[in-house]
């Protein structure tokens, strides 16, 4: 009997399995590629790092910056991971790994193996659903040379989230506003991702691939290196996880579960600063009975989450306006899974209390009124 087996070895389940190993325990991990390195690009603020060293960063962006109507700073390090480092500081030494993809019933099924069964399969673990329904981010980005991107960046270090109109020619433009994720990865790399924070169904990567070339084509970027970059990614992210209750008799942790923030899409940050809590609780043999349990603060990101999906364009650059104005603690508030619900609720009132007339009723119509689109 092991004291725990985890099944899933991303980000959430390499964090947790390397730690309960680290307190002792016996663990058992199951994952069809254990070895492999995580392909995502993947990025936390500076004040996440917590205990992790400086060599999980692959490349630091000291002053990302947010356009909307206005170029604001950020006032906060945003930093990329470097995986196959991360990956280092989170050893398996000692843990017996299994390569296998395991099916609902066969995870239930390791509670004859070991005394805590815990799912961190990731939000999909039947591999991609076709036309699947959920509120889902979605990006499509290239990694083209420093000199490339130059002219998108337009004398910025790193964008964040750049909510400017110029994906497209039209002066009043339908349908959900994306932005341009444009972050310098190191070694004269950048990334520049179209991203669409959230939609119901995701917006097709093909709009959004057509969007960035827009985008960039309009900023003088050259479209060849575009083209043929230096690597491609997509980005599907289903806000809500999973979106259905774990296993029976299991802990579901990171977006198998409901480790995701529903608003940013981001978990990263939380799984890594959560394991090894969690890791303990089990070693001690006091697991709880559900990770991330349901709370106010869930409640207000939902909230947050209905506004997004059904803000028109002018509307959600209103809205990062108001998010680029406040306050770096506010932005943190409202950016972080582990914020609770009063600075949650103070971060969105003050976003809100910056909009303009038109906006506030737009965003009042948004979280309030029927759906123009499709929110399941
Ligand atoms: C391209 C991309 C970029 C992202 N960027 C960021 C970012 O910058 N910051 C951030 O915080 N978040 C980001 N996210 C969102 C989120 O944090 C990631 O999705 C993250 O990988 C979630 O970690 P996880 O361990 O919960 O799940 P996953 O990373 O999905 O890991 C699931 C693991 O389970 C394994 N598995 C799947 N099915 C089975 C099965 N049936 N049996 C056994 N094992 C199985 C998989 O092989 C995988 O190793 C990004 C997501 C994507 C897709």
């Amino acid at each position: 009997m092991y004291d725990v087996a985890v099944v899933g070895l991303g980000p959430a389940g390499r964090a947790l399995a390397s730690r309960c190993a680290a307190h002792g325990a016996s663990v058992l991990a199951v994952d069809p590629r254990p070895s492999a390195v995580w392909a995502p690009t993947y990025g936390i603020w500076g004040e996440e790092l917590g205990a992790l060293p400086e060599r999980v960063v692959r490349h630091r962006v000291r002053d990302p910056q947010l356009r909307a109507r206005g170029q604001h700073s950020l006032g906060r390090d945003y930093l990329v991971l470097d995986n196959a480092g991360l990956q280092a500081e989170l050893p398996l030494e000692g843990v017996s790994v299994r390569r296998d993809r395991l099916s609902d019933a066969r995870v239930a099924a390791l509670r004859a193996e070991a005394r805590v069964v815990v799912d961190a399969r990731g939000a999909r673990p039947g591999g991609v659903v076709v036309d699947d329904p959920a509120p889902a981010q979605t990006a499509f980005g290239v990694v083209v040379s420093e000199e490339v991107a130059a002219p998108a960046l337009q004398g910025a270090e790193g964008l964040l989230m750049d909510w400017r109109n110029d994906w497209t020619d039209d002066p009043e433009p339908a349908g959900p506003a994306t932005f341009l994720y444009g972050i310098p990865l190191g070694e004269g790399r950048v990334l520049l991702e179209e991203t669409c924070l959230a939609a119901a169904p995701g917006l097709p990567i093909e709009e959004l691939r057509r969007r960035l070339r827009h985008r960039l084509g309009s900023r003088g970027v050259d479209l060849a290196a575009v083209d043929s970059p230096l690597e491609r990614e997509i980005v599907r992210i289903p806000m809500r996880g999973r979106g259905a209750p774990p296993v029976e008799g299991t802990l579901a942790v990171g977006v198998a579960g409901r480790g995701g923030h529903v608003v940013t899409g981001y978990s990263m940050a939380h799984s890594l600063g959560m394991a090894d809590g969690l890791a303990r609780s089990i070693v001690e043999g006091r697991a709880p009975e559900e990770v991330d349990p349901r709370g106010a603060d869930d409640l207000v990101r939902e909230v947050g989450l209905r506004a997004l999906l059904r803000l028109d364009v002018p509307g959600t650059v209103e809205l990062f306006e108001g998010f680029g104005r406040m306050p770096v603690e506010l932005q943190r508030a409202f950016m972080s899974r582990d914020s609770g619900s009063a600075e949650l609720v103070r971060a969105m009132w003050e976003m809100f209390e910056v909009m303009p007339v038109r906006a506030k009723a737009e965003l009042v119509r948004a979280t309030l009124g029927s759906p123009w689109r499709r929110t399941p």
